[in-house]
């Protein structure tokens, strides 16, 4: 009321105000940001990097992905052939009018099916034509993501966030419809460096975000990262041995296993655009551990070139026992606080600009009320104003 001139404009101005001002809106997100580093609200270089998954204004039904195709297919396949052997007995028996009208509705539930074939044809051919294998039709621009909840999903975007783990600002945020966080820990982390114009950051994710690339691009640009690795060891989980139980020495650049066997280093390979180093021992052959250890003639183990970094990692985890903790909490309370607000259905626009500039107009409003709460309105307004 205030900021308008106690104008009170109707949903519908307000909604082509949002979707005309898109990017003038994201621009103001980014300068409050500025605003409360100013005012020193930022002032610890350490964010939680987080995702979570919002719904598009798009229902799970409209949206095909190669694996929703067949099974929708088997489905109509499964009715029709329901229907034909019900019109084939009631071809058996006698004809009655209550049996003719039961075949016409029969014939008439058919119909309607073969029509659903038609148009499910359709939907997968423009879906295989589509880079990603998948259409969505009220929102083009939504996908089909996995959220935590087991066997649950939803269509939608995922919305990165970089959150001060002082005060919980957000830093700085992004909408992709990309499901996975893999990808996202450099690019976040740095666009939090560069708004909280600082030399070095640290930054805390969860393990969706390992990737030995990404820790590597943040090491190289300033920031710290700390996040745990995600359990994918084999031989792990086969019962044998994991990677983890053979100490690297740098000194001698070898590993020790758990027989006390040194395995000196042998040859580099490249594998995924990774140069791989990799060590092993003669010994494995008369080993009393063998069983326990490899199913191969020797046990092998391949070190990445820059697998320092992620040793660093793990002992800075190991070092902090709060570090998820700290993370959970930090990016618990903009989320659950924007979700809220937002309501059961998430966003209200549709395709990756609109629902962009939506965003921006949420952690806006996110931001604004945590600085009341943290300095107080009036203080705020001034230094809006100075
Ligand atoms: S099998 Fe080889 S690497 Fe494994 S414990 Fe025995 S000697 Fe060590």
């Amino acid at each position: 009321m205030w900021l308008l001139g106690r104008l009170a404009p109707d949903h519908k101005t307000i909604g082509d105000f949002r979707k005309n001002n898109g990017l003038a809106l994201r621009k103001v997100c980014a300068r409050f940001v500025e605003l409360c580093r100013e005012m020193g609200l930022l002032a610890t270089a350490s964010v939680a990097i987080d995702g979570s998954k919002f719904k598009a204004v798009n229902n799970r039904d409209k949206n095909f992905t190669r694996a929703k195709v067949e099974r929708r297919r088997a489905q109509l396949e499964e009715s029709v052939s329901r229907y034909l052997s019900q019109l084939d007995t009631a071809d058996r028996q006698e004809p009655t009018e209550a049996l003719a009208a039961k075949a016409t509705r029969l014939t008439e539930k058919l119909t309607k099916l073969k029509e659903e074939m038609g148009k499910l044809a359709a939907y997968e051919k423009q879906m295989l034509a589509s880079p990603d294998q998948q259409i969505s039709l009220t929102d083009p621009d939504s996908r089909s993501m996995a959220t935590s909840g087991r066997g649950s999903g939803v269509v939608g975007y995922n919305v990165q966030v970089a959150v001060d783990t002082e005060h919980h600002l957000i830093v700085t945020h992004e909408v992709t419809n990309s499901g996975s966080d893999r990808a996202q820990l450099a690019n976040m982390a740095r666009q939090a460096k560069a708004a909280l114009k600082t030399e070095t950051l640290e930054a805390v994710a969860d393990r969706g975000y390992f990737s030995s690339l990404e820790i590597l691009a943040c090491h190289e640009a300033g920031i710290t990262v700390t996040l745990p690795k995600p359990q994918t060891s084999g031989a792990k989980s086969d019962g044998r041995f994991g990677k983890q139980d053979f100490v690297y020495l740098p000194e001698e650049d070898a590993y020790r296993c758990p027989a006390g066997e040194q395995l000196p280093y042998r040859f580099t390979n490249e594998e995924d655009g990774k140069r791989i180093r990799r060590y092993w021992t003669t010994a494995c052959q008369k080993c009393s551990l063998k069983s326990q250890c490899t199913t191969g003639p020797e046990r092998r183990i391949p070190r990445w070139e820059h697998e320092h970094l992620l040793e660093a990692v793990q002992q800075r985890l190991d070092a902090n026992a709060q570090a998820m903790r700290v993370r959970r909490e930090t990016v618990e309370h903009p989320f659950g606080t924007m979700k809220a607000r937002m309501g059961a259905t998430h966003f209200l626009t549709k395709t990756l600009p609109k629902v962009a500039a939506e965003m921006a107009l949420s952690v806006l409003a996110y931001n604004l009320t945590r600085a009341m709460n943290i300095v107080g309105t009036k203080p705020l307004m001034a230094a809006i104003a100075a």
